[in-house]
C-alpha cells in the first residue's frame, strides 16, 4: 500500500466512519469495484454502501467510471480512489469546515438564545416565542442565554483553521 493510499484509508475512516475506511481498503487491493461488488465482498448491505460512496465521493476521496450495461439498459459504476493528492482532500475538507463555522457565527450573532434551567435544553427565539418563554418539555421558565462563549469559541475556531494551509 502506497503512502498516499494510507493517508487516504486513514482519512476516509476518520471523516466517515469504519464502512468507509473498509471500502477504501478494498478498492486500494481490488483498484476498481462497482457498489454491488463491494457490497458482496465486504458483506455490508448495498444502502449502505450506495449511502457512504456518495459522501466519500462528496469528500474527493473516491471517482467513479460510468459504464452502459447494454443489455439492462441501466448504468454501471465503477468505484475507484482518487488520483488527487491528499492535501488537496485536506484543503477541500479545511475551507468547508470554515464555510460551515462562519454560517454558525453569523446565525450565532443574529439569533437571541435561551436555556430550560431544569432541563437543560435550548431553545432560539423563534422556538420559545410561541410558547410564552416556557420550556415545550418540562414547563420551566426560560432563561435568557449569553451567547459571548460560544461565538468566542466560534471565532477561534475559525481562526485556527484559516491559518492552516495544506497545499
Ligand atoms: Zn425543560
Amino acid at each position: 500500500m502506497s503512502e498516499k493510499d494510507q493517508v487516504l484509508a486513514i482519512l476516509a475512516r476518520k471523516i466517515h466512519g469504519e464502512v468507509a475506511g473498509r471500502i477504501i481498503e478494498r478498492l486500494i487491493k481490488v483498484g476498481e469495484a462497482t457498489d454491488e461488488q463491494l457490497s458482496q465482498a465486504l458483506g455490508i448491505e448495498i444502502g449502505t454502501i450506495r449511502r457512504v460512496l456518495n459522501e466519500l465521493y462528496e469528500s474527493r476521496l473516491v471517482k467513479y467510471r460510468r459504464v452502459r450495461d447494454e443489455e439492462q439498459g441501466w448504468y454501471l459504476y465503477y468505484w475507484r480512489l482518487t488520483d488527487e493528492y491528499p492535501t488537496r482532500v485536506l484543503e477541500e475538507r479545511r475551507r468547508k469546515a470554515v464555510e460551515v463555522l462562519k454560517r454558525r457565527l453569523e446565525f450565532e450573532k443574529s439569533n437571541s438564545f435561551f436555556y430550560c434551567p431544569s432541563c437543560g435544553t435550548r431553545f432560539s427565539f423563534d422556538e420559545v416565542a410561541d410558547n410564552m418563554f416556557r420550556c415545550p418539555y418540562c414547563g420551566t421558565d426560560l432563561e435568557a442565554l449569553d451567547g459571548s462563549l460560544v461565538t468566542e469559541k466560534l471565532e477561534k475556531a475559525i481562526k485556527l483553521l484559516e491559518s492552516i494551509k495544506f497545499e
